[in-house]
């Protein structure tokens, strides 16, 4: 079989005679295994009847999403900066369209991706551009289905893989679960793309921490905690999540600040309810 792709988590494997039985990812306690049991495509299939849409977010940031929606729908990140352009997280469809989409805004120089939720085809779209580094925290390796000499891992706190990119471990969600710090962006007042270690929600003044979202498994205080030490250091105006719209736009850092105050208070029971 051409190289599988879990339908539920979009995780690309190495190609194989017959499906893999399991999806290790799915089965893990932060996902689920689907309505239908384990089920399988392929990039061939995934390409009749799906295509990329690519959406402006900010200068220099642009959304990519597959429509009709796949897997666990997120969307990748364009971000383009003078040192080379870098895809933040990933999604499972890559077809001629992108590659070409792609190109024409300068290609790619670097691959960065949360965590494993969010690994999907990275092989391939480093391979589009000509094997360019997949930059992967250590402790998640584990959660690689298809590994590549293109994948580096990273150890320890954070790694810078541009001038002014610096990738953050958090932990939290994955003991390897990072985000991704742009100084430039947001007219130089500072751009955070979290995924969903700082998962911003449907009230996008607010962001939330989540051990499991399909599963809604909290985290507890200290992790909460030593997530926001994490990214404290940096200044950041504008946080960028992983779904249509989830973008706070100002005041970023108090909004970490804020929500894990207000997160930590209900975990202890210590809230007014009206
Ligand atoms: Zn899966």
């Amino acid at each position: 079989m051409d190289h599988p792709i879990c339908v539920t988590c979009g995780a690309q494997f190495p190609a194989s005679e017959e499906q893999p039985a399991h999806c290790p990812i799915c089965e893990d306690d932060r996902q689920y295994i689907g309505l239908d049991g384990q089920r399988w495509t392929t990039l061939t299939a995934l390409r009749q009847g799906h295509h990329n849409t690519f959406t402006e977010l900010a200068p220099g940031i642009t959304a990519i999403r597959t429509a009709p929606e796949f897997a666990i729908a997120q969307h990748a990140q364009l971000i383009q900066t003078p040192a080379g352009n870098v895809l933040w997280d990933c999604i499972s469809l890559i077809d001629d369209a992108t590659v070409s989409e792609l190109r024409r805004r300068g290609g790619l120089a670097a691959i960065a991706i949360s965590h494993p939720h969010f690994y999907t085809s990275m092989v391939e779209w480093s391979r589009a551009f000509g094997g360019v580094p997949i930059h992967l925290h250590a402790s998640n390796r584990q959660w690689v289905m298809r590994p590549d000499d293109a994948i580096r891992y990273w150890d320890g706190e954070t790694h810078e893989i541009l001038p002014g990119v610096t990738l953050i471990r958090c932990g939290g969600h994955f003991p390897g679960s990072t985000v991704l710090h742009w100084a430039a962006g947001a007219d130089g007042q500072g751009a955070l793309f979290t995924g969903d270690t700082i998962m911003v929600v449907p009230d996008r003044r607010y962001v939330s921490f989540m051990y499991s979202f399909p599963n809604l498994i909290p985290l507890d205080e200290a992790t909460v905690r030593s997530i926001v030490a994490a990214v404290e250091p940096y200044a950041f105006a504008r946080i960028f999540g992983s779904w249509p719209g989830r973008i706070v736009q100002q005041d970023g850092r108090q909004a970490v600040r804020t929500s894990a105050e207000r997160y930590i208070a209900h975990l202890r029971g210590d809230v007014t309810r009206p």
